[in-house]
């Protein structure tokens, strides 16, 4: 067996520990082999883009295979250039997406603009520990950079949703990048929308990122004053390759990626009834949602490609995960950070502010843990918690779920970290705060014994 360097959102490590330019390199030449043609390559906005984009693309030029450099751009900016240029074989985007600034990583996409499936990063890992003969001289080409990626793209989601509406509206909205991939075109999103755009951590060159990338409420607290204090219609914070997307509502709450998922879905399916895929770590919320709404809910284990695929393969109208990557088959089989704030202006525009279309959500209370847990411990702690939970309603589509009458718990290792997720939900809020203790305190025992 090749040795697994694909985790749950392509190849991830520290700058110089385990992510080195020797890797990217030796990676970039699988990657030429395998994907063959000419490749798409852009990154975020971490000071070490360019230096595994080098890496990864020399190694790629070395097969006599052709790159084209879109420069820096969201993660599904390339995966709409990749799936709409037929003289494109695929893609490489170089971004950890919500890790912290030390972290990169290597991200591939198939020719439909999808991210690669397992098949193709068996195939990349069993040639990266390979001797790949270089090509003959003659056969190398040379890197041609190429401009304009972004606004094709930012023009491809605008032509998604009803933006003559949305115009009209006149939005205000606060916009936070993290100062990350999306740092041009989400302004510029905005700008042909006629939102009213007031930006925080909009620039690539500063800082990166300009807070940590995970947009979560604790780390977007500058947003959430910011929007209350500008009287803003909404917030909208990305992810550091801006694939996701969350909202504070114009009373600074922070909407979590599961409501927004709900209401965009509630809002899909008022124009479509069809099913609606998402991960089993999904809030109870989503299903309830999609079922008021006159849909149907699939759930698949974690990881975005699980769910696109199996979108693919249903015809779903809708589907995402709970941290707010939410992907929309009319534009692109993938997470799309733009597409989700213009679905959900439309949403806006079209229904109520977010602030009352929140407040009409069921209440679902979710506590979620981490644990760290060493790569090598995850599959034993994971056996240690599904024998403590012996007996109980038990669903292992992913880690493994504990089914209780009014929520669950789920308990799973993390694909890009070392880490052990506890997600704890119920309609009551102590049951489901006391559940997440539970099984925290069961994991850490069991790694400290
Ligand atoms: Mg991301």
């Amino acid at each position: 067996m090749p040795e697994r360097l694909f985790g749950t959102n392509g190849i991830r490590g520290v700058i110089n520990a385990d992510m080195t330019s020797d890797l990217a390199l030796r990676v970039g030449k699988a990657i030429g082999v395998v994907m063959g043609g000419t490749l798409a390559i852009a990154t975020d906005t971490r000071t070490s883009a360019d230096m595994i984009k080098t890496a990864v693309s020399s190694g790629i030029m070395s097969v006599g295979v052709k790159v084209l450099d879109l420069g820096v751009l969201p993660t599904p900016a390339v995966q709409y250039y990749v799936k709409m240029h037929d003289n494109v074989n695929g893609g490489v985007m170089i971004t950890a997406s919500h890790n912290p600034p030390q972290f990169n990583g290597i991200k591939c996409i198939s020719a439909d603009g999808t991210e690669a499936s397992r098949e193709e990063e068996q195939l990349i890992e069993a040639r990266h520990s390979e001797e790949i003969p270089c090509a003959p001289w003659d056969s190398v080409e040379g890197m041609h950079r190429i401009g304009g990626a972004g606004e094709e793209y930012v023009d491809a989601v605008i032509s998604k949703v009803d933006s003559e509406a949305i115009k009209k509206a006149g939005l205000k909205a606060c916009l936070d990048c993290a100062n990350g991939a999306a740092c041009e075109t989400s302004p510029l999103l905005l700008k042909k929308l006629n939102v009213r755009a007031i930006t925080l951590n909009c620039n690539p060159q500063g800082e990166f990122p300009g807070h940590l990338s995970e947009p979560t409420e604790e780390n977007l607290k500058d947003l959430i004053s910011l929007t209350q204090a500008t009287g803003s219609d909404l917030g909208i914070a990305h992810d550091g390759d801006a694939d996701r997307c969350v909202f504070i509502t114009s009373d600074g709450k922070f909407v979590s990626g599961d409501k927004s998922l709900a209401l965009i879905s509630k809002y899909v399916l008022s124009k479509e009834k069809g099913l609606v895929v998402t991960p089993i770590s999904s809030s109870s919320l989503v299903g309830e949602v999609v079922r008021e709404s006159g849909g149907k809910t699939e759930y698949t284990a974690v990881g975005s490609p699980v769910v696109a695929r199996r979108m693919i393969e249903t015809g779903a109208v809708f589907g995402g995960e709970e941290n707010g990557g939410l992907i929309f088959p009319e534009m692109q089989y993938c997470r799309d950070g733009a597409m989700t704030i213009a679905k959900m202006l439309e949403c806006i525009v079209k229904e109520a502010p977010l602030n009352s279309q929140i407040s009409k959500l069921p209440v679902y209370h979710t506590v979620k843990a981490k644990i760290e847990c060493p790569d090598d411990m995850k599959k034993h702690v994971l056996e240690y918690l599904a024998n403590a939970s012996a007996g109980a309603k038990t669903d292992s589509t992913d880690g493994i779920k504990i089914i209780f009458d009014d929520g669950w718990v789920l308990a799973r290792p993390s694909g890009t970290e070392p880490i052990f997720r506890i997600y704890s939900e119920s309609k009551d809020e102590e049951a489901a705060r006391s559940r997440a203790d539970k099984y925290e305190t069961l994991a850490r025992e069991y790694l400290n014994h």
